[in-house]
């Protein structure tokens, strides 16, 4: 398969390129070898896309919404067929297993243009009656729409936003990660071929530096970020200028509390798929595990246990089921990370090295004896990086589970369906699970609270970020005036 792009942009229903645009290398995380070489966008490509997408836009809100929605839908059917060439290059751009990309990456993506494909007619006003008068609503796009994607699920990202914005009748300019950004361009490709009109889904390449000046253009009505905190705070202040509409997907540091009367198995599963799914590079992983003390050893035992059946290697074998990280920058910060744990006093259970093997590979690690104040309890580690903390009571494991900056999940283990609604009742979070962890169907709103975000994506809840509510008053008699 075809890993260089025809090229760097997808504009106005065709592929684009400009050179002068600094070289951005695409690097598969497994061998450490350039498999791409693309170019960020110059000033002229920020602003062919956004003229496009401009001009396109009016066009696409005229069209009925059961048009759209068909769009999108044949999308998603043209997204499940390539799956498996869709996942290969998920796979390049970002490190992951296929084990992993071929069940959830164009898998969800087409999840999301289906979802919101269908739900496009459905998207209408309301009317209100006063006396003989009235008043109804329109809900109207927005406009343009950009959409700033982060590295760890580039094809997942660039449908999350790109659906329920194409659903409304807006356009998008997508800039995905500089880091990953081969997928998006496969997103653009394949809403094309479906239908939608050119310039209607964009895509460009960048640093943070284009992402930056896509927000304050007043060609763009609207900004929607998958990022970190730091970005986040950039982002929200930069839109914030032209009072831009925005949607905040950030980072976190989400509790995962295990009861003394949880099934032990299902926790130690959903302790794994809470830490080491895409290795650990997860915005709603369960990174600080607060387990009850009466089943901490045997948690810590099977948990060691299970880790044994990890397999590393190339993430393109399908047996494989545990990938590098996606760069060896990332690798480095997570190591730094491993580093502060030991050094402030908590206890390595397992990991913490790189294996002997290609690739930027990291072991599952697992932390023990973990305080609330150390720096891995604190920040967001965004690698295969657990800790684990004990408590007694309930009421302490919630309080300590909410004690954080970040509000974007968390989860409980328990054979008590009060508590468990309890604790869901009590965290500080945007999406919350009762044993279960990380599922993210699109019919669910995902997002955060705190630090974690603003806004929410998926479900009916992301028509509400994507369309504006017009009122139109409608007087039936006369109108009198005093003078
Ligand atoms: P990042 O914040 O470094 O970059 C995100 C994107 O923002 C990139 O495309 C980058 O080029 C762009 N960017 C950087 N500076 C910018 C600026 N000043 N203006 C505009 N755009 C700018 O994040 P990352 O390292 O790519 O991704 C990891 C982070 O993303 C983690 O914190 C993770 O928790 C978070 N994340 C959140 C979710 C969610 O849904 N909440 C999902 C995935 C990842």
């Amino acid at each position: 398969m075809q890993i260089q792009p025809t090229a760097s942009h997808f504009i106005d229903g065709k592929y684009v390129e400009d050179t002068a645009g600094e070289v951005i290398e695409v690097i598969y995380p497994y061998t450490g070898k350039v498999i791409a070489t693309l170019h960020a966008a110059t000033p002229a490509i920020v602003g062919q896309a956004l003229d496009a997408a401009r001009r396109a836009q009016k066009e696409w809100a005229g069209w009925s919404a059961t048009e759209r929605g068909r769009v999108l839908r044949r999308a998603a059917d043209i997204m499940r067929a390539r799956n498996h060439d869709l996942s290969v290059l998920e796979t390049y751009d970002t490190g992951k297993p296929y084990q992993e990309t071929s069940v959830a990456d164009a898998t969800s993506g087409a999840d999301a243009l289906e979802y919101f494909g269908g739900l496009a007619a459905s998207i209408t006003g309301e009317y209100i009656p006063l006396g003989d008068d009235f008043v109804y609503t329109r809900r109207e796009p927005l406009g343009v729409c950009v959409g700033i994607g982060a590295w760890n699920y580039p094809t997942q990202i660039a449908c999350w936003k790109g659906a329920p914005a194409l659903a409304c009748g807006n356009a998008m300019v997508f800039k995905p990660s500089e880091t990953t950004p081969l997928s998006a361009l496969k997103v653009a490709e394949i809403l094309c071929e479906a239908g939608a009109p050119a310039g209607v889904y964009n895509v460009i390449q960048g640093y943070g530096a284009v992402g930056a000046s896509l927000i304050t253009d007043p060609r763009v009505d609207k900004v929607s970020l998958t990022g970190s905190v730091p970005t986040g705070r950039k982002v929200y202040a930069a839109a914030a200028e032209g009072i831009r509409n925005v949607t905040m997907e950030l980072g976190g540091k989400s509790p995962l509390v295990i009861f003394d009367d949880a099934d032990l198995e299902s926790a130690v599963s959903g302790a794994i798929l809470g830490n080491f799914y895409s290795s650990g590079q997860v915005c709603s992983n369960g990174t600080r595990v607060f387990v009850q003390n009466g089943i901490k050893d045997a948690f810590l035992k099977r948990l060691t246990e299970r880790l044994a059946g990890v397999k590393m290697g190339d993430p393109q074998d399908p047996d494989v089921n545990f990938g590098p990280m996606v760069s060896e920058k990332q690798r480095d910060i997570v190591e730094g990370f491993i580093a502060k744990g030991i050094a402030e006093g908590a206890t390595l259970v397992c990991g913490g090295k790189r294996p002997d093997m290609p690739g930027f590979f990291l072991e599952p690690t697992v932390f023990a004896d973990v305080s609330d104040d150390m720096t891995i309890a604190r920040d967001e580690i965004f690698g295969p990086v657990m800790s684990v903390f004990d408590f007694d009571t309930e009421e302490e494991a919630l309080m300590r589970a909410n004690d954080t900056i970040y509000g974007l999940a968390a989860g409980v283990f328990t054979a008590d369906l009060t508590r468990g609604h309890r604790m869901a009742a009590g965290f500080a979070a945007g999406t919350c699970y009762i044993n279960t962890y990380n599922d993210a169907p699109v019919e669910a709103p995902f997002g955060g609270s705190k630090l974690s975000g603003v806004g929410r994506e998926n479900s009916k809840a992301a028509i509400e970020y994507y369309s504006q509510i017009k009122s139109v008053y409608v007087r039936m008699g006369d109108l009198e005036a005093p003078f």
